[in-house]
């Protein structure tokens, strides 16, 4: 049995228990219980802030977790980054107040910067050789600057709204995260052996992303053409139809080209496109 730590609430609880749903790992939600084995697959699943998550899997308590990059450069335990898991995408920035009169790093000399994250800031202001007064804040870090708890703020951000509604502005982006997958590197045989199929299925899912799947009726003599537009991974699949003369291709593309490439094809003469959803890709 391999034991898998992840956030019991908050911004990566959903999405860490879809991915395992996904993977055909289910964790009964509504048991909402602190360890809960999986009722298809050798996994329990351990449910913990998000902090303890780096330490849980550095001491053994936990084989594996799914956690921020963040928390796992902030937290520096001995932990092994398996893989990227493709969401909770955010970056740790410095953030000053609009009208601060920052023009480069330096600004940051002899200042009080606020954040959650002092490791990561300690060291990135050690490698400039700027000396501020770091000040370790547990929540609510933005809105430091205003009620006199800094003179700046280094924090998450994602899309930058919460900056700009407290008067502040991104002048530096430090780290880029997402959730990651990470082990403690001391799995019996066995365990191993699961984790190898967990990254087999993660994989399969994170590729599968963003990819859509096409159909569409096209005359024989387009075929070439169309292969051109949807080249697929190793082709796509050609089969005639019962009309004479007209054959359906099938293909794989990126979602953000779609429709670009549904525009091509209409040019050439493709029909009844059809575009689905592609749930795992398996290469
Ligand atoms: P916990 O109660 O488990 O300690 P938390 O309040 O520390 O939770 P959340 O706000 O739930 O943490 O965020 C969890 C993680 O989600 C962050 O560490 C980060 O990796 C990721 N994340 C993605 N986007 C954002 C965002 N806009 N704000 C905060 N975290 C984000
Ligand atoms: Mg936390």
């Amino acid at each position: 049995m391999l034991r898998l730590a992840i956030q019991s609430k908050g911004r990566l609880n959903e999405k860490s228990i879809q991915l395992l749903s996904d993977a055909g790992i289910a964790v009964d939600e509504a048991a909402r219980k602190f360890l809960t084995p999986a009722s298809n697959f050798p996994v329990e699943v351990l449910m913990l802030r998000d902090d303890d998550i780096p330490q849980a899997v550095a001491t053994g308590a936990a084989d594996l977790g799914i956690v921020g990059y963040n928390e796992v450069l902030e937290k520096d335990m001995d932990v092994k980054v398996i893989m990227k898991l493709g969401f909770g995408g955010c970056r740790l920035s410095l953030a000053v107040p609009q009208n601060s009169g920052y023009d480069n790093p330096s600004w940051f000399d002899g200042k009080t910067v606020a954040t959650s994250y002092p490791n990561i800031l300690r060291k990135h202001f050690q490698a400039l050789g700027i000396h501020a007064d770091i000040r370790t804040i547990a929540g609510s870090v933005e809105i430091a600057p205003t009620v006199g708890m800094g003179d700046a703020i280094f924090d998450i951000v994602s899309s930058g709204a919460t900056l700009v509604t407290n008067g502040l502005k991104e002048v530096e982006r430090v780290v880029e995260s997402e959730a990651v997958l990470i082990s403690s590197g001391r799995l019996s045989k066995e365990n191993q052996k699961i984790l190898e199929q967990i990254e087999f299925r993660f994989s399969s899912i994170k590729g599968s992303r963003g990819k859509r799947y096409l159909l569409m009726n096209i005359p024989n003599g387009k075929i070439e053409e169309a292969i051109s537009i949807v080249p697929a991974m190793r082709s796509p699949t050609v089969l005639p139809l019962a009309q004479e003369g007209w054959s359906s291709l099938h293909s794989v593309v990126d979602a953000d080209v779609l429709w670009d490439r549904i525009e091509k094809l209409k040019k050439i003469g493709a029909e009844g496109i059809l575009v689905l959803s592609v749930e795992k890709l398996v290469l």
